[in-house]
């Protein structure tokens, strides 16, 4: 590992003291904390875009996540950064997120925002350090704070700390499976058109290249080695500008990166090249354009959100609905947090359940 990489004795403690295992070191046992809980397991059945039963062969938040972890473990390496953390933070990042994908986040957003609000990011946080139970001496998994730091997207960390270049990668390596995942269920599902994807200069580009140098390959085959070129791609533009920044900055130890954002403010280390980063915020308002907002995604949203409303009002107005440990919970967090705990743990196809279950009675 690189002497920029977090490694034992950086952050790694954690709120509950416990014994060193005699084999595994302290980031495969976070790793292994993530894939062993509840929350983890769910992900199989939540929605990332394409709602769970449309067909099995969409991205669900579980295949993203594994997705996520097996890009950025890429990149870790690469860089020699710790591929243990990498793929602990890929794996935990989307654990938080309700039912139904963002129409799912937005609308409990909007329900509880007089009651404290909802960001999904830091129920990830509430299920790792709170929500799972499944140790005799403490609630949560007792994550090491590096972890904990490295769940804490888009936030300033305690002592104005920069994120770990491991965080930094994660958080890019979620956008580059995501992009191109996308377009790869987006054309699968027919709502998004090869030409259409020709106005995206960065599609437009590698298809090109694509279909001239594989003219008798399938369509099919040629859209999806485009998707590998295009990840490829920005795979390696990450890697060379990271590197550059790392080399410019004189990046030596873990310090120069934990301290980089104090003495450089506003600026990362993990970045794209300007031209590409520009190239790829075309392709993303093409997506948001054409298949987040799709009408007939837009469609699945509507049914969505109403099914969280129906919950969250049935919740409201009978409470005793709860299941125990959440109404005992609910003693201490009071009666809103609690649904929203409750109601983010549910996958897609247990809200429905639910809610026809006790609609019924
Ligand atoms: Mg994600």
């Amino acid at each position: 590992m690189s002497p920029y990489a977090i490694r034992e004795g950086v952050l790694t403690e954690r709120e509950y003291p416990c014994e060193e295992h005699p084999w595994r070191t302290n980031f495969q046992r976070d790793r292994d904390r993530i894939v062993h809980c509840a929350a983890f397991r769910r992900l199989e059945y939540k929605t990332q875009v394409f709602v769970n039963h449309l067909g099995d062969n969409y991205r669900t938040r579980l295949t993203h996540s594994i997705e996520v972890a097996q890009i950025s473990r890429t990149v870790g390496r690469a860089l020699g950064l710790n591929e243990d953390l990498c793929e602990t933070l890929a794996l935990a990042h989307d654990l938080g997120h309700p039912p139904f994908g963002h129409a799912g986040e937005k609308v409990l957003q909007e329900l509880m925002k007089d009651h404290g609000g909802f960001d999904h990011n830091e129920q990830t946080l509430r299920i790792v350090c709170y929500l799972e139970e499944r140790y005799p001496h403490h609630p949560g998994l007792n994550l090491m704070k590096i972890t904990l730091y490295g769940l804490q997207k888009h936030k300033v960390l305690p002592g104005g700390l920069s994120h770990s270049l491991e965080a930094q990668v994660v958080d890019y390596c979620d956008e580059i499976a995501y992009n191109n995942h996308d377009i790869d269920d987006g054309i699968a599902s027919g709502l998004l058109k090869l030409e259409e994807l020709d106005q995206v200069e960065l599609w437009d580009e590698f298809f090109r290249k694509v279909k001239k140098a594989y003219p008798h390959a399938s369509q099919l085959v040629q859209i999806r080695q485009t998707i590998r070129e295009l990840t490829n791609f920005m795979v390696s533009s990450l890697l060379e500008k990271t590197r550059s920044n790392l080399y410019d900055y004189n990046i030596q130890t873990v310090e120069d990166v934990l301290y980089f954002g104090q003495r450089n403010l506003g600026k990362n280390l993990v970045e794209y090249p300007e031209e590409v980063a520009y190239k790829i915020k075309q392709l993303k308002h093409f997506l948001y354009e054409k298949l987040y907002y799709h009408p007939e995604i837009e469609a699945t949203h509507e049914k969505s959100k109403q099914i969280i409303c129906d919950i969250f009002g049935l919740l409201e107005r009978h409470p005793h609905l709860l299941p125990q440990d959440y109404l005992k919970r609910g003693e201490k967090e009071g009666l809103y947090r609690t649904i929203a705990d409750f109601i983010a743990g549910m996958t897609d196809r247990y809200a429905e359940k639910w809610l026809s279950r006790h609609l019924v009675r």
